[in-house]
């Protein structure tokens, strides 16, 4: 399963790391972010919760970069 999450971030660079905090978290297959778009592209394992998931990505990129914000 793909969902796309709008989000915001104030540099490629922070969005960078928020691809690969998103990408380390159980139950992401792939993950894309893309900052021109404001959008993080995510495919899910088969058979993940992707709600409790995302609740995850969103820590984890939380860790990564505190200024950022991913619209659940
Ligand atoms: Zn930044």
């Amino acid at each position: 399963m793909k969902k796309s999450y709008k989000i915001d971030v104030d540099c490629a660079n922070c969005a960078n790391k928020m691809e690969i905090a998103a990408k380390g978290t159980p139950g992401v297959k792939d993950a894309v972010v893309n900052f021109m778009t404001l959008k993080m592209n995510v495919e899910f394992e088969d058979g993940a919760d992707h709600k409790a998931v995302m609740q995850d990505v969103y820590k984890n990129c939380k860790r990564v970069e505190d200024d950022c914000e991913i619209y659940l």
